[in-house]
């Protein structure tokens, strides 16, 4: 793998040990290496993740943007796109907590009001029985589960989703009730895709806590977040993509919208979601570490991996672009 110097490694390892960081976090610990601030200098902090992530492509790796879809903050982390839920929890959590983690993320994504959340006495009452896959014909389900699962009890279940929130795999929302944490948000990104979970009409991400158009039979969903940014252009009428009817004014109408709002990252600053695919050829010859020489540049280019496949569904219909 090519060398990455001390900066890089203290952006990785600030995002590896203190879990996703908000945006202005992340944006601190940038300024601490590189002495740069990226809202200025935002062809240099592109490029340092454009050179992180094809050095973390080797592992599989991803450093990377992501919303938390409760109040449309940016946050920055790094996440394994290979490992799946019970390999990251596996080492803290116990399999009938991995069971019930997952049993009352399904009662969020299912949640028909799409507030994203469901109540505490909800998620008390999720099954485990139903996480499970039995390998034989389960017509008396409840007979086969593994001891361990029958005698996870109520008060273990609120200690897990004390312990879930803890760690922020789950949240409490603002109005009291049991939501995705942001490392969920991170790390369920491909789990939304594979479970089809509709996706909101503005940004593309999975809609876990959206608007649904307000026509009967409508299925398109928006992030409150996106259409705060899509109706804040008064171009014409709010009129939903899909059926052409009027989406009602959103709740915070009368707020004032700052258009020209820069530390607010636009959607192609969130697609680094994938900072490998921004198209840096324009970009100008500052750096964000000025020890790497020509040589171990071009070094570095030739055993360069294809970021390819390791950046999923964000990057379908954009043009992948390269470093040159
Ligand atoms: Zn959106
Ligand atoms: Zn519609």
């Amino acid at each position: 793998m090519a060398s990455l110097t001390w900066r890089y490694h203290t952006l990785i390892q600030a995002l590896l040990s203190r879990g996703p960081l908000k945006e202005e976090e992340f944006h601190e610990v940038f300024i601490g290496v590189s002495g740069k601030n990226p809202v200025k200098h935002q062809n240099v902090f592109n490029e340092a993740l454009l050179r992180i992530n094809n050095a973390l492509a080797y592992v599989q790796f991803e450093l990377r943007a992501c919303r938390n879809q409760y109040d449309g903050k940016v946050y920055y982390g790094v996440v394994n796109n290979v490992a799946d839920e019970q390999s990251k929890l596996g080492t803290k959590y116990s399999a009938p907590q991995i069971a019930f983690y997952k049993g009352v993320i399904d009662a969020i994504i299912n949640d028909v009001g799409l507030e994203g959340a469901i109540s505490n006495i909800d998620a008390l009452n999720v099954r485990l029985e139903n996480q499970i896959v039995l390998s034989q014909a389960p017509q008396d389900s409840t007979a086969k589960l593994p001891t361990a699962f029958k005698l996870f009890n109520m008060s273990q279940k609120e200690k897990t989703l004390q312990e879930l929130i803890k760690d922020r795999w789950l949240c409490q929302t603002s109005s009291d009730k049991i939501g995705l944490g942001i490392r969920s948000f991170f790390d369920l990104r491909g789990w939304f895709r594979t479970n089809e979970v509709p996706s909101c009409d503005v940004c593309d991400e999975a809609g876990v806590k959206a608007s649904i158009c307000p026509k009967e039979g409508c299925s398109v969903r928006i992030h409150d977040y996106c259409l705060k940014k899509k109706f804040s252009k008064r171009t014409g009428a709010r009129a939903c993509s899909g059926c052409g009817a009027e989406w009602p004014l959103p709740e915070y109408e009368s707020e004032e919208i700052d258009e020209n709002n820069t530390t607010s990252p636009d959607e192609s600053q969130i697609a680094s979601a994938n900072p490998v695919l921004r198209d840096l050829r324009n970009a100008k010859t500052e750096k964000f570490d000025s020890s790497q020489d020509a040589s171990q540049r071009k070094k570095r280019r030739i055993c360069k991996p294809e970021p390819a496949e390791t950046v999923e569904a964000s990057q379908r219909g954009r043009s992948r672009a390269r470093k040159v």
